[in-house]
């Protein structure tokens, strides 16, 4: 059995969260080339997620396979996970210690797979790669950190409900190819500088301001 098996075994065998094992149907632990050079980070499972046992199955992941082909790329060629592997009941937010038990996860999926170039979606995969970001600020901005860049999104979910976002995740996405071509064409992209060592973090509540949902 290969690490990446033997990972998602563990991983669908998961039993730290008592209330998210006792409503789960099905663990989520992510999809893709085993060394695809793109990882997608989301959320959580939603409902769809849980009845199939895949990420972005649902309307938010019509759109993200929107995105991706946007680039001339295929939801086959890169990697899809989220920050927690269970579907949280009534898609509440997941909570830090759910977050902090899901992390081993998704730090041995890195480890394995070996993206280049790592996309979260939405403010809890940004909390944990762009510490004390919040997204309005940061989306379609990346660093650098251990030959990994990371670069931030709006979650797509976000644009489902805030239709002005759609263009804004469309000229996010642009930014991709470019990330892809090594140091120069990373230098070309808009640049931050790296955050802090990333810890387990959540997001402050509300930090999107008035408008924001708070999935996003
Ligand atoms: N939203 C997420 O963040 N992840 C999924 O897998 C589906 C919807």
């Amino acid at each position: 059995m290969t690490a990446y098996a033997e990972l998602c075994e563990q991983i669908t065998a998961c039993q730290l969260c008592p209330e998210l094992v006792s409503g789960r149907h099905l663990v989520v632990p992510g999809e893709g080339p085993e060394d695809a050079e793109i990882m997608f980070i989301g959320e959580a499972p939603g409902f769809h997620e849980d009845q199939q046992g895949r990420p972005f199955v649902g309307a938010a992941g019509g759109f993200l396979t929107e995105l991706i082909q946007s680039t001339n790329l295929s939801r086959e060629q890169v990697y899809i996970a989220n920050v927690i592997k269970c579907r949280p009941p009534n898609n509440r937010d997941p909570l830090p210690e759910e977050i902090e038990h899901c992390n081993q996860w998704l730090e041995r999926q890195i480890e394995i797979v070996r993206p280049s170039l790592i996309v979260t979606l939405g403010r809890f995969s940004l909390a944990r790669f762009f510490p004390g970001s919040t997204i309005s600020r940061v989306h379609g901005t990346s660093y650098q950190r251990d030959g990994i860049t990371y670069f931030a999104m709006y979650h797509p979910a976000a644009a489902l409900h805030q239709h002005s976002l759609k263009q804004t995740l469309l000229a996010d996405m642009a930014k991709i190819p470019g990330l892809l071509g090594g140091p120069a064409a990373t230098a070309a992209a808009d640049s931050m500088q790296a955050p802090a060592t990333p810890a387990v973090a959540v997001p402050e509540k509300g930090e999107e301001g008035p408008q924001q949902l708070s999935l996003f």
